[in-house]
């Protein structure tokens, strides 16, 4: 679980991080209005070969693309495939990639055309939640004190923090202890050390938190069919202090003070 040793370790995983948030860049900017989601697999797959990375999701345990792709009322791990985007749909990408062994994973929900308010807060709402968490990413802190402050950023809207799937370590494989949830009591859980890489990624549903699985054993929505949002960065734990991996600067940069 101490995923980063040296500099070149670190180094392998920021370029990692860059690809990811490459891949990012690329499909929000393909995500239109008519655009078929398999579609924009193929513009995530062409970037992470282009950057001279692996994917990390095409084939883990058996996952068939390159991103998970995920509208509406789908939480996370949607398969990429013949839905066309319509205006007012809200869309989750989740990415991740390897580079000379090392893994980044990132995701985020944008909107496609105009959407509904109650939409629009909810992915604007699950944004602010990653940074609340990614704030706790410090040596010292405990893995409680990022679930607590994810899970406070949704309180006082009535958001379904989503429980069942959480975010995690990250080196040498995409998930690696500890588990990082999107709840908790602060000041507990596994301590947070310089050398460590944790994925933190809220997922907040519109109504209530309980999810389904589709017959395809991936794709997870919610079980009221309500929307959801999801967003995750990779964190490093340096010398220096955390270090936001996969920040792309069109769509989320902001430093960690
Ligand atoms: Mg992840």
């Amino acid at each position: 679980m101490i995923t980063i040793k040296n500099k070149r370790q670190f180094a392998k995983m920021a370029e990692a991080g860059r690809c990811v948030a490459a891949v990012h860049e690329a499909v929000v900017e393909a995500a239109e209005v008519g655009v078929a989601l398999k579609s924009l697999d193929l513009v995530a797959a062409e970037v992470i070969s282009d950057w001279g990375c692996q994917p990390s999701f095409l084939g883990y345990q058996g996952f068939p693309a390159h991103t998970c792709i995920s509208p509406n009322e789908v939480i996370v791990h949607g398969i990429p495939g013949d839905y066309r985007l319509a205006e007012g749909d809200i869309l989750s990408i989740d990415a991740g990639a390897i580079y000379g062994g090392y893994h980044a994973d990132a995701a985020l929900t944008v909107p496609i055309g105009e959407v509904d308010e109650e939409s629009a807060r909810l992915i604007e709402v699950t944004r602010q939640a990653l940074w609340a968490g990614i704030d706790q990413v410090r040596a010292g802190k405990r893995v409680g004190d990022i679930g607590h402050a994810v899970e406070t950023a949704a309180a006082p809207y009535g958001y379904g923090v989503v429980h069942q799937y959480v975010g995690h370590g990250i080196g040498r494989s995409m998930h690696e202890a500890p588990q990082v949830p999107n709840y908790g009591p602060p000041g507990k859980g596994h301590k947070l050390r310089t050398g460590m890489a944790v994925c933190v990624e809220p997922m907040f549903n519109l109504g209530t938190p309980d999810t389904v699985t589709a017959q395809d054993g991936w794709t997870v929505a919610t079980a009221d069919g309500r929307r959801s949002a999801h967003f995750e960065h990779t964190v490093a734990m340096t010398d220096d202090g955390p270090v936001v991996l996969t920040v792309s600067d069109l769509l989320t940069a902001r430093p960690v003070g």
